[in-house]
């Protein structure tokens, strides 16, 4: 169909992970060593259409030699196409964005890690093969190369590909938790060429509406799972003609009507590095923020929190968003949700089908049907945004709680049923 004179007419809603790893390869070689072993390039694909919904789900060990045979594999098989819009659509039902997250290190000290996004798999190669003389093991993930943050944006792009500081504010491996209070900084004239950042589990878009360098960025929720169920814990909401990379790219940058509409991630206190931690008195802090020594000890052995590495460096108190910035909902992962083990999970996804029916579709009444009052109860909380959290911090995740409180609220006695669907 032929776009209207406003080029918008056949864009629709597609959801978009653009952060998953891979833990080993068809052959069983280890690429992410810390993700689990069912994480393969076939698995991820499969999960994201069968349990997740998700459309595009950005793979970022791509980079990896071995990974790259799996892939040419899948090709030479039939099972996986590249797009004449560049991606990888696999069974003609999920477009895979060829990604790898590297680390890098500044000259004056300072590592952060970043995704680069390549439109095809010759793209991929060129980096691939760039970057193994950069690399003492180019199989596994993440690893640190010779090049700073700027090096890699400029290889990135000369390539083709588009570059997005990872996580951002964490703060072992990140540009602003480790590295510098400004972006630009690393970047310089370079910063432009940035179309998104990634916010991490432990931030939102209040939050970095807080820092007015961010204002013409996109802004990414991305899983960056580790194991399968994890995948689509956060994720995009993205508007496009098509689920391709061109489509992608051109909703980070905002042409033509396409965008990133709205970002649904975990609320950051349930990220593992919300909070200042004490690694001395084995404890998250809850005195106000920013804190980069411990309230107890008074000593500075902590791993500083998201929150606060932010109100240090925020220009604004409260947050600005620009007039191109979408809603961002607060989903609580089913695996978060108090009750909510295994079997539970299997047997929702049995009846509703995915992860994101669970979340934004399904009735109370239904859920009630399913797996009973309580566990109902506390999904519906999860998803009203009303489960009370306590804030993680040091590595370790945040946590949902339940009170007596809770079980007193009328959730299903009369009123609507509370939908997080508002698109
Ligand atoms: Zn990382
Ligand atoms: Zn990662
Ligand atoms: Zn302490």
């Amino acid at each position: 169909m032929p776009d209207s004179p406003l080029g918008s007419t056949n864009l629709r809603p597609f959801y978009f992970d653009g952060h998953v790893h891979i833990g080993r390869t068809s052959r069983n070689e280890p690429v992410k060593i810390t993700a689990s072993r069912d994480l393969t390039f076939a698995n991820i694909a499969r999960e994201c259409v069968n349990r997740k919904g998700i459309d595009l789900v950005g793979i970022i060990d791509c980079g990896s030699p071995a990974v790259i045979r799996d892939i040419q594999d899948m090709l030479g098989g039939g099972d996986m196409v590249e797009l004449p819009g560049g991606g990888l659509r696999y069974l003609d039902s999920v477009t895979v964005i060829l990604g790898s997250e590297i680390e890098t290190g500044e000259v004056g000290g300072g590592t952060s890690h970043h995704v680069s996004y390549f439109r095809s798999l010759g793209q991929l190669l060129q980096f691939s093969n760039t970057l193994s003389g950069l690399i003492t093991n180019s199989d596994l993930s993440s690893q640190r190369c010779g090049l700073t943050a700027r090096q890699l944006l400029d290889l990135t792009d000369s390539l083709g590909g588009i570059f997005m500081p990872a996580h951002c504010f964490t703060p072992h491996k990140s540009v602003y938790g480790n590295c510098v209070p400004r972006m630009a900084y690393l970047f310089g004239d370079a910063f432009e060429r940035i179309p998104a950042i990634e916010l991490g589990l432990s931030a939102d878009s209040f939050l970095a509406d807080r820092l007015d360098e961010l204002k013409s960025k996109a802004l990414l929720s991305n899983s960056d799972a580790h194991s399968l169920p994890k995948i689509a814990r956060e994720y995009n909401v993205l508007l496009l003609a098509e689920p391709t990379f061109d489509e992608l790219v051109r909703a980070l940058r905002r042409e033509e009507n396409r965008a990133v509409v709205a970002n649904y991630g975990m609320d950051p206190k349930l990220g593992k590095y919300h909070r200042t931690y004490c690694l001395h008195c084995d404890r998250v802090e809850e005195n106000p923020p920013p804190l980069s020594r411990c309230t107890v000890c008074k000593g500075a052995n902590v791993i500083k929190g998201v929150l606060d590495r932010i109100m240090e460096i925020q220009d604004f108190d409260v947050p600005e968003p620009p007039a191109h910035r979408g809603p961002y909902h607060y989903q609580v992962p089913l695996q978060f949700v108090p009750k909510v083990g295994a079997v539970t999970l299997n047997r929702l996804l049995n009846r509703f089908g995915t992860e994101m029916a669970v979340l934004h579709q399904a009735s109370a009444d239904d859920l009630v049907a399913v797996v009973g009052r309580e566990i109902a109860r506390n999904i519906v909380l999860a998803r009203s945004g009303t489960l009370r959290l306590q804030a993680g911090g040091g590595g370790k995740y945040g946590r949902a709680v339940t009170s007596e409180k809770d079980t007193q609220l009328k959730l299903f006695a009369d009123g609507p049923v509370v939908r997080r669907d508002e698109l």
